[in-house]
């Protein structure tokens, strides 16, 4: 039997085989830090009186906590100051390279990495972060871990993990005019459920996936995480190879041949079989919204608000009704007819340069709804951030009514001055929409940034087709 793509790299970073249903012992490439989950782990290897085993492959930035406005005066939060500044200290104390705020390659810890191309295909890469699933789309094996495992990881530059399973999600066919990454996403979300791909890798196949340019991939595998999966994957091919070239950190010369020879044998075997398989047909798809408090409570952008009572599941019936009355939502309203009061376009799902081109070819020439108090542009990364304002994409988010920020996490989550008051609805392209996550008693309706546009154009919910 032949072997997925997921347990190739597996195989390939194996330093130990674990007896008896131990755990395997894995290298790990590349280490991603940021500011929220690093300090007990510097702590930790300080107490030890341990240096980091490879340093080299350790790489730090500030994104969750950071302000995007005014990011010349002092943090006004002081725990949000303590965090970056700590990491400061520690980054300096230890020799961890570090992108800090007010840097060109600054930005979401998931989307500086592959501008820089330090995330290839093949690769084991880690961060005490959830959404690190996001570098899988280059073919790399990559994963959220907990604070002990990020010090484990500094001190001994491996990991000590059980395999994952593995589960297929093809997506065969084309898709319509006008629908997204971001909705094939939350389609597949809405289908097999927020736990659908719990243990699993997830690796995303089929004709839809493969037409998708990178920074699309990557929105898919961001939200594996969503589904419950440990990590989502995409095949590299030449789409991901052409992304790559000539790019800071990626291979050059004869090393860059012998890297795209091996990237290219990292692809599911033929008569592999994987733990799990799902299939949708692209053609089905629509833009997607969610209604709800949990990524999985969304439905086509022309469905209605669910109606709990006709929900047979218990449970599912349950968290519809509760989900509902936090969202302030009447069953059966159209989603069309539900008016937003902020749009945010950014965050690791959704802040990437293809998605400010989306969102500013639609708002072009338009203003802002006057019932939307605020629109928030904010680019993944500062080069994000630079590559449209070479473009001229800030004046026409400016000329929209729009605030153009610097780079960072911001709305994404109630971390940083960039908060929903509660009560407040918005449109999101982030990737979660829980209870308070943008702010408490702020309700998010994720979406992506092509409906977060015209959103943001006539006030209620819409696609650009209702322009
Ligand atoms: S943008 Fe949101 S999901 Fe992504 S790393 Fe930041 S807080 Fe996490």
């Amino acid at each position: 039997m032949g072997s997925t793509l997921a347990e190739k790299v597996w195989a390939d970073h194996l330093v130990r085989k674990g007896d008896d249903g131990a755990p395997d012992l894995l290298y790990i490439d590349l280490m991603l830090m940021h500011e929220v989950t690093s300090p007990q782990a510097f702590e930790g290897l300080r107490l030890a009186g341990r240096k980091p085993r490879h340093v080299d492959q350790l790489i730090a930035t500030e994104d969750h906590n950071t302000p995007t406005v005014d990011i010349d005066r002092p943090n006004p939060d002081e725990t949000s100051a303590t965090q970056l500044t700590t990491l400061e200290r520690n980054c300096e104390e230890f020799g961890v390279r570090l992108h800090p705020l007010g840097d060109a390659d600054q930005g979401i810890v998931h989307a500086f990495a592959p501008i820089l191309g330090l995330t290839q295909p093949g690769m084991t890469i880690v961060c005490g972060d959830s959404h690190t699933s996001t570098h899988g789309a280059f073919g790399a094996l990559a994963f959220g871990i907990g604070t002990s495992e990020v010090e484990h990881v500094m001190a001994t530059q491996t990991l000590s993990l059980k395999p994952f399973k593995t589960m297929a999600v093809n997506v065969e066919g084309e898709l319509p005019e006008g629908v997204t990454a971001k909705d094939i996403i939350l389609a597949i979300i809405a289908k097999i459920g927020t736990g659908g791909g719990q243990g699993h890798v997830i690796e995303y196949r089929g004709e839809a996936i493969r037409k998708l340019s990178m920074d699309a991939r990557m929105t898919i595998c961001n939200m594996s995480i969503e589904a419950g999966a440990r990590a989502g994957m995409i095949a590299p091919d030449e789409v991901t190879f052409e992304y790559l070239k000539g790019r800071p950190h990626a291979p050059e010369g004869e090393m860059w041949d012998k890297a795209v020879e091996y990237w290219k044998t990292l692809k599911t075997d033929d008569d592999a079989v994987f733990d799990k398989e799902v299939t949708l047909n692209a053609a089905d798809l629509q833009p997607f919204v969610t209604w709800g408090t949990n990524p999985g409570q969304g439905a086509p952008i022309t469905a209605t608000v669910p109606v709990p009572e006709q929900i047979a599941d218990e449970t599912a019936r349950n968290a519809a009704a509760s989900a509902l009355k936090y969202m302030g939502l009447e069953p059966g309203t159209p989603i069309k007819d539900i008016p937003v009061d902020t749009v945010f376009i950014g965050s690791c799902t959704n802040g990437r340069i293809e998605d400010l081109r989306e969102a500013a070819a639609i708002m072009k020439g338009h203003h802002k709804a006057e019932s939307i108090h605020r629109v928030l542009v904010v680019p993944a990364s500062s080069r994000v951030r630079l590559q449209a304002e070479k473009e001229g994409l800030d004046r026409i988010f400016k000329d929209f009514g729009a605030e153009w920020r610097n780079a960072g996490c911001s709305m994404c989550l109630g971390m940083n001055p960039d908060k929903l008051v509660p009560g407040e609805r918005c449109i999101s392209t982030s990737n979660r929409n829980f209870e308070g996550r943008q702010g408490k008693g702020g309700r998010t309706h994720l979406a992506s940034p092509a409906v977060a546009a015209a959103t943001a154009i006539r006030g209620t919910i819409s696609c650009p087709a209702d322009l």
